[in-house]
């Protein structure tokens, strides 16, 4: 238990030392709480045996090694455990980059260290240290409050209890209104906390060890996958059962037509398809992560590429965020000397909570031009003693100083909002009333000036006798401070990229309508009109969703409208990504198809709202996500319909030839083989595919589009017939011309590899023809060619692989034959690409 009386003052005002808290972190521990069980690798190998065709497969070689087939079960068996190592490697690397861009987005706190503010990882909190809060931060330790301005804090995870509630600071005793937990966020206010518990010992740990067993969950992509998979899996399984019936109908050994069979369904049945997308989804994300998009959920990414709305924040995304003053208007003149009265610039030190170095950008350039001694000075001199925080609804912040036996009250924010609290003005030095004529003066002077995309700020103060007095009426208005915010030069041509894209930028800003339209015009947004929160509040839901479309900004916008603009957008079938950074921006990113948030200025409130954070807060880097996000799905639609049209073909080429009277033309050995060299690298270098320029250059695809449309059929369709009839062909006329059954057998089983290699080239686009994309452009897709040219080879010219394999060398004539048959379906699949149209004109 923490004695409040003797805690050391010094403790409160300066935090622990860094010495202290490295060796409270070793006694300790570091503030995290116990994750759900891994799998071991054992585990995870074992995994990869639980499928009910292996095991056939497995028992069936055992049975065929007792009657005397001893290479051929052992190698059956190598090959399986080859694959069980393949797949466990790759969920490893799937692990792996997920568990990278985990720890991208792991929260940081703000603490007293050594006297300094200091953001840390807040899994590096420590009992006793000094935990600063503020609106959005979520609390990551238990602690008590030690100082607090109007801190109101959610609790609703612990509790249940949605309404926030409002915290004390202990004076002396400890009660529930000063204690603050884990896991709770703070909706309101500011405080200083003394951490008293960390991880597993805090109440959120207490609840989390019991229920540390985390389940994961599906992508919706992988559940219509695993539904496609189930499907083919049933339909192969019966073409294979027909096989074995048809073989053994023929007179060929059960066993051996088992083994086929069998060898068949696993080398054609799509079962590890979820498992690769997968991989290729967090290997994505992580490359979006390197490129400052990181993705907090894996399903986002199937949804960026079907955004067609993206309702962006202005400051920071749209524009740098490095406000400088470029005019004061004071005394009803405009001046860009910076020359400004001792008055107006008290308020300006006053009324902010930045150090030059540190804090947000606005008020940072409001004292950066200011001497260090003369901040400090009166600071000192004018104490603070309460203050009114800045939210993004009441657009002001008010603070109150005591000086002698006066108080002074010093207002700024927006212009309208401070012009309506103020009754006054200072004109030359002197006090007068301030008409309504004369508010509509200094209005039209904002809007002036906000025409030239200027950000503009009102002061306003009053010295009062008691603090009776000090609330935010009556005040005296001091005058304007303009401020420029450079404009992030690769917006424009994200916004370009949009328009292209059949993505429709929106602004939705706080700042003022007209400062709002200049930015837009000047990154050269879609015409549209403007509309601010005053508008929305007269206006239906209905009417909003008739409307929402056309308007391509929304000013002096309060947070929680925009939920309401999603909602609208969602009713027209639109896909919104939205992006926000405080508190009250988290119930919109939530309902936003894509809730995106600010990696730099963004609360931790909204982060973990967000299916996305951008670590570097810009608007481009959203707009190359919705590019990465493209891509990925298409780079998934690739492999799966190259391992869909292979593992067609080689089902049909056995059920055929036997339909046809011939024996099995590819043995149980040549089919796992293939399995192993077409089914695993080419596909996965088919997902490392680098997104195509044309991708930004069609709209959309469609909400609800599934993965494989008619288009992708058809493509599947024809190829897989071709890559059959080149097999079959092969095969039937050399055991027509030859009748020695290895021989065609050899034919059949190289054409067949080379041409699903090939199939795997041409696949890399659906509609680039492969000259036009670059031949070798793929490094992975190079090594994985040259890789399962290698693993054939082999099984053709070391003559203890082709011995087991009942392999033949092939005459100089047959490679050609060989070659040219191969490469018919890749030439079908290039010339079809010039043809072909998608159904949707894409
Ligand atoms: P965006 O929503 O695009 O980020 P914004 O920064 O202008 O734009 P808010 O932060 O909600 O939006 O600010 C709204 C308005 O409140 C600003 O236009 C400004 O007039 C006023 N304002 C901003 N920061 C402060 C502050 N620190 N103190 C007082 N008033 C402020």
């Amino acid at each position: 238990m923490i004695d409040l009386k003797n805690l050391r003052q010094e403790l409160i005002e300066s935090g622990l030392t860094t010495q202290e808290a490295e060796e409270k972190l070793k006694q300790f521990g570091k503030n995290e709480l116990p994750e759900g069980r891994k799998e071991t690798l054992l585990q995870k190998f074992i995994n990869q045996f639980k499928n009910f065709l292996i095991i056939i497969l497995i028992f069936a070689s055992i049975i065929s090694a007792f009657f005397g087939e001893f290479v051929d079960s052992i190698v059956i068996l190598a090959i399986v455990i080859l694959n069980a190592i393949l797949g466990v490697i790759q969920e490893q690397r799937a692990e792996n980059a997920l568990e990278k861009v985990k720890k991208l987005t792991s929260p940081t706190s703000t603490v007293l260290r050594d006297g300094k503010i200091t953001k840390i990882p807040s899994n590096e909190i420590v009992p006793s240290d000094i935990l600063l809060l503020e609106a959005g931060d979520k609390v990551q330790a238990d602690g008590i409050v030690v100082k607090e301005v109007s801190l109101f804090v959610d609790e609703s995870m612990l509790t249940g209890e949605s309404v926030p509630v409002k915290k004390n600071s202990c004076l002396g005793e400890i009660t529930e209104d000063c204690k603050v937990y884990m896991g709770t966020t703070v909706v309101k206010g500011k405080a200083r906390v003394l951490v008293t518990e960390t991880g597993i010992n805090t109440q959120l740990g207490k609840i989390a060890t019991k229920i540390s067993e985390t389940k994961k969950e599906k992508t919706p992509l992988e559940v219509q996958l695993d539904n496609i998979g189930k499907l083919l899996g049933i339909l192969f399984l019966i073409v294979s059962a027909i096989i074995f019936m048809l073989g053994w109908l023929r007179g060929g050994k059960i066993l051996d037509m088992l083994l086929t069979s069998v060898s068949l369904a696993v080398a054609a049945i799509p079962e590890g398809l979820p498992a690769v997308v997968t991989i290729v989804l967090a290997i994505g994300v992580f490359e979006m992560a390197k490129r400052n998009a990181v993705i907090r959920n894996l399903p986002a990414v199937e949804t960026l590429g079907a955004v067609t709305y993206i309702c962006t924040d202005k400051t920071g995304t749209l524009t740098q965020n490095k406000m400088k003053i470029v005019a004061v208007f004071e005394d009803g003149k405009i001046n860009s000397e910076l020359n400004i009265s001792e008055r107006l610039k008290r308020a300006m030190i006053l009324c902010n909570d930045a150090e030059k170095d540190r804090g947000d950008p606005t008020e940072i350039a409001l004292i950066d031009f200011i001497d260090d001694k003369e901040i400090r000075e009166v600071r000192s001199k004018f104490e603070r003693i309460s203050e009114i925080p800045f939210t993004s609804e009441s657009k002001r912040m008010t603070t109150i100083h005591k000086f002698g036996n006066e108080y002074l009250v010093v207002s700024k924010g927006a212009s309208e909002v401070i012009l309506e609290l103020s009754k006054f003005a200072k004109i030359d030095s002197k006090i007068v009333e301030l008409s309504i004529e004369k508010k509509q003066e200094l209005l039209k002077i904002v809007e002036e000036n906000a025409a030239k995309g200027l950000r503009i700020l009102a002061f306003a103060d009053k010295i009062i006798p008691n603090l009776h007095e000090a609330t935010e009426e009556n005040l005296v208005f001091l005058g304007f401070v303009m401020m420029k915010d450079p404009l992030r030069m690769e917006v424009k041509d994200a916004i370009d990229k949009c328009r292209s894209a059949g993505i429709r930028p929106v602004m939705i800003t706080g700042d003022h309508p007209i400062t709002a339209y200049a930015i837009a015009k000047e990154l050269d947004f879609p015409e549209g009109e403007v509309l601010t929160s005053s508008d929305l509040e007269n206006i239906s839901d209905d009417e909003l969703t008739k409307i929402v479309e056309n308007v391509s900004i929304f000013a002096r916008i309060n947070p929680l409208d925009k939920l309401r603009i999603v909602e609208a957008l969602q009713k027209k079938n639109e896909v919104v990504a939205m992006t926000g950074d405080g508190v009250n921006d988290a119930p919109a990113l939530k309902k936003a198809d894509i809730g995106v948030s600010m990696g730099l200025t963004g609360t931790e409130v909204a982060k973990e709202a967000s299916d996305m954070v951008l670590l570097d807060d810009n608007f481009a880097t959203l707009v190359s996500a919705v590019f990465q996000g493209r891509t990925i799905f298409e780079n998934i639609r690739k492999f799966i319909v190259y391992l869909l049209s292979c593992n067609i073909a080689e089902v049909m080429i056995m059920f055929f030839a036997l339909l046809l009277g011939y024996p099995p033309p590819l043995l149980p050995l040549h089919l796992l083989w293939l399995n192993l060299v077409t089914d695993s690298f080419p596909a996965l270098a088919l997902g490392m595919e680098k997104g195509e320029e044309d991708l930004m250059k069609k709209p959309p695809r469609r909400k609800k589009e599934p993965i494989l449309t008619r288009y992708h059929y058809g493509i599947i369709i024809t190829q897989s017939i071709a890559i059959t009839l080149s097999t079959l062909l092969g095969f039937i006329l050399s055991y027509k011309r030859t009748g020695n059954l290895d021989e065609a057998r050899t034919i059949a089983y190289m054409v067949l590899v080379i041409s699903e290699l090939l199939r795997a080239y041409s696949g890399r686009s659906f509609e680039g023809y492969l000259f036009k994309i670059g031949v070798f452009s793929n490094m992975f897709m190079n090594f994985s060619f040259v890789f399962g040219i290698i693993l054939l080879l082999a099984t053709i010219y070391v003559p203890q692989l082709r011995f087991i394999f009942k392999n033949t060398l092939p005459t100089v004539l047959e490679s050609l034959d060989i070659l040219l048959l191969a490469f018919i379906p890749f030439v079908i699949s290039e010339v079809s690409k010039i043809i072909r149209k998608d159904e949707y004109g894409r």
